[in-house]
């Protein structure tokens, strides 16, 4: 039987999913944990890049908790997808090292997730470990020959730098790494409640997986809105890209046939906004409440975050070693034992 094919993707431990997680990148992950061979990673070494302070790694640790609860939440079956934190398995930063030996500065310097990165968490002084990110990022996707990597839109320019680098490695060496293909998701980049482009753990404009019902509808209400609707009779374009409330409405209400009469009223000035949040958050609360469910059922059993994640290392960590060893043989250095390691693994 031929192999399944591998896909790998990850999440910063910066704090729990979102809403825009969900529609950029969770379902998907759900959607092809039956098909394909699935690695989860939560990149603790990705947030060091911007959070290396003794107290933010100690929330990290909680947050990767947190993560692996809302994964569990949405459907993700450890069964079938493997989920593990990098730093648990170090032969990755040794693939980096290598990889960043193919990679300009300048290079990385074009990468726009880096610099929307830098410029919105005001960071004046990037350290070498953040400009290394999108290549430790190549790390994490090739150590497994990831074949598939879904992701939100912003990611997109990472795994064309992964990409880049299994061709440039592959030219040099001999053919060692599939070149992934990012898979973006029904929603590329969901926006955040203040308007802003994007939804982001880090930018205090998120709707949480877990957040309970009353935080959910606050957050609604105070939810970015036309500027020019000073008045609910004031027609105005519901498919404005600003415009998200309707954005979500699109993404969460399994009711679009009320999402089309919303909007038919909305162009009229026939609707005010609060009817159209107080729906939205009723939209939501159908779509988060059997989540919330799901999480209380296993955050009341947090033994099993600490084997799921056990199991996790155990079972990437060979594969790692596996292509490490691969890496370096095809490169010339000094090579340790292969077949077995490759005829096992890889
Ligand atoms: P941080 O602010 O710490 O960078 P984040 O909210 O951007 O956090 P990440 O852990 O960086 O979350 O991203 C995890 C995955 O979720 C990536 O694949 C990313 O593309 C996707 N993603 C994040 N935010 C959104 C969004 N608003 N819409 C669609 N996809 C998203
Ligand atoms: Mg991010």
């Amino acid at each position: 039987m031929a192999k399944k094919k591998r896909v790998l993707t990850g999440d910063r431990p910066t704090g729990p999913l979102h809403l825009g997680h969900y529609v950029g990148t969770l379902a998907n992950r759900v959607r092809l944990q039956d098909k394909y061979e699935v690695f989860l990673l939560i990149a603790d070494y990705h947030a060091l890049t911007t959070k290396p302070e003794k107290a933010d790694i100690l929330a990290a640790r909680e947050y990767i908790r947190e993560i692996v609860l809302d994964y569990l939440a949405v459907g993700i079956d450890p069964e079938k997808t493997t989920i593990y934190v990098q730093s648990d398995v170090p032969e990755v930063c040794e693939l980096a090292l290598l990889f960043s030996m193919l990679v300009t500065l300048p290079r990385v310097e074009r990468i726009p997730t880096l610099k929307d990165m830098i410029r919105d968490q005001k960071i004046e002084n990037p350290s070498m470990g953040l400009m290394l990110y999108p290549i430790l990022q190549a790390a994490d996707i090739l150590h497994v020959k990831a074949e598939i990597v879904p992701v939100g839109k912003d990611q997109e320019s990472h795994v064309e730098l992964c990409r880049e680098i299994a061709r440039r490695f592959n030219s040099l060496y001999g053919e060692v790494f599939p070149e992934p293909e990012a898979l973006i998701g029904d929603v590329p980049t969901l926006p955040g409640i203040d308007g802003r482009a994007k939804m982001s753990k880090s930018l205090g404009n998120a709707i949480f997986l877990s957040d309970p019902p009353e935080e959910v509808a606050r957050k609604v209400m105070q939810m970015f809105t036309d500027p020019i609707r000073i008045r609910p009779d004031i027609p105005a374009d519901p498919d404005a890209p600003h415009n998200v409330v309707f954005r979500y409405h699109e993404a969460f209400n399994d009711d679009q046939a009320e999402v089309e009469e919303l909007k038919a009223r909305y162009r009229q000035g026939k609707v005010g906004d609060v009817e159209v949040k107080k729906r939205l958050i009723a939209a939501l609360e159908r779509f988060l409440a059997p989540i919330r469910e799901r999480r209380a059922y296993y955050a009341a059993r947090p033994h099993l975050i600490d084997e799921i994640l056990a199991a996790g290392a155990a079972k990437v960590r060979p594969i790692s070693q596996a292509t490490l060893a691969e890496a370096r043989e095809a490169m010339g250095l000094s090579a340790r034992p292969l077949a077995e390691l490759k005829a096992r693994y890889l």
